[in-house]
């Protein structure tokens, strides 16, 4: 794997990752303007947790023509086109700092006034992957060694900015589909560098903290062997990953993937196991897209060991999609018991669910325990 880091004007970031093919040169753009916008952390006393407010981001692109998508290569930055993020003609993947961040490595002073009404610095890093210079590919129809330098460009950002000091917490993760907001339609996904531990993440670490002390075991360990014995609820597997429909999943076509062996990040895998990761990602995929023959829309949350210096027993890398759809046609809206009282209300069985994906992914791919195709027009029965 080659890296390549470029320093804008702007003070951001962006490198450029090259496996297959040379780095690209880099073209001479002029730098865009970068708003002096209102960014902070408070806290909200009610719930002991923070809310980030970033008022630039009301500003950023909103679904724009695929000409002025600007997670493409720039086309050519001598004439009078449009220059996007990566000043390049092409890349193979590519990491830079979001334009329109929740925080930012210089984020501007607090000040604090109130004992109840605190507020903190917004310190932190906020980056955009991009998967593929290909604007309407999907990680399932990228080639599978696509997915698996994808995975080893995860592995870097990880290890990178689990070193940088203050960040708390690394969340790779990916908003899928305009169901759930997204902007643009470019193939991306984003990272999060933390300045404390998200509140889901601690959840997740007070629970498997529990269970380790009642047990001595992994939770995530215990609960990827119970399913695996179990299958009712397998989507697919590879090798040291299972794909799996939660016994208590909260939405119906939730599925976790989790290393099946006790791995507590992206840099304890295997190399083989990176493998298993990139085909487990294209078979889920290709059966969420599958399933109803239009790209599901998702989120993507990837949860692994903290980067704050606190070995966890619990930790233990997994993968969350969370599809917003319960039928083909109807969307899951998180209402008053979601959201006012955190129970969700699942309408359908996970056992069901999961059969369905398992076909879609069986139809699709051939099962992930088969050699998958390279591509996806290779992928249909
Ligand atoms: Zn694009
Ligand atoms: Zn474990
Ligand atoms: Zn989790």
């Amino acid at each position: 794997m080659q890296k390549l880091r470029f320093d804008r004007p702007d003070g951001r970031y962006l490198y450029l990752y090259g496996f297959d093919q040379p780095l690209p040169a880099l073209l001479t753009i002029e730098d865009q303007n970068r708003g002096e916008d209102q960014i902070e952390l408070r806290w909200n006393p009610l719930l002991a947790e923070h809310v980030i407010v970033s008022t630039g981001r009301q500003g950023r692109t909103f679904l724009p023509p695929p000409e002025y998508c600007p997670l493409c290569p720039t086309v050519d930055a001598s004439s009078e086109t449009f220059a996007t993020e990566v000043p390049a003609a092409t890349y193979e993947l590519a990491v830079f700092e979001n334009r329109f961040p929740s925080f930012r490595p210089d984020a501007p002073a607090v000040e604090n006034d109130s004992a109840l009404f605190s507020r903190a610095r917004a310190d932190g890093r906020c980056e955009v992957v991009l998967y593929s210079p290909q604007h309407d590919a999907t990680l399932a129809s990228l080639p599978e060694s696509q997915v698996r330098h994808l995975i080893d460009v995860w592995c870097d950002r990880y290890g990178e900015l689990a070193l940088t000091e203050g960040v708390a917490y690394v969340f790779i993760f990916e908003n899928r589909g305009q169901e759930i907001g997204v902007t643009l339609t470019h193939p991306h996904g984003q990272i999060y560098a933390f300045p404390y531990i998200p509140p889901r993440v601690q959840q997740e670490q007070a629970a498997a903290f529990l269970y380790h002390q009642r047990t001595a075991r992994c939770l995530q360990c215990d609960i990827v062997a119970e399913e695996i014995a179990a299958g009712a609820r397998i989507v697919a597997t590879a090798h040291g990953f299972v794909a799996y429909v939660p016994f208590a999943a909260r939405l119906p076509y939730e599925v976790h993937v989790a290393a099946t062996a006790h791995r507590e990040s992206l840099l304890d895998l295997l190399p083989a196991e990176r493998d298993g990761l990139a085909r487990i990602l294209r078979t889920l995929q290709a059966a969420y897209d599958d399933l109803w023959d239009f790209p599901l829309p998702y989120t993507m949350s990837m949860h692994q060991r903290a980067t704050d210096a606190h070995p966890r027993a619990g930790d233990h890398l997994h993968i969350e999609f969370m599809p917003p759809y319960r039928t083909k046609d109807k969307l899951k809206y998180l209402a008053g018991v979601e959201t006012g009282a955190a129970t969700y209300i699942n309408d359908t069985a996970p056992e069901e669910k999961a059969a369905d994906l398992r076909a879609a992914a069986a139809g699709s791919s051939g099962g992930a325990s088969a050699p998958l195709s390279s591509t996806i027009s290779d992928t249909a029965p």
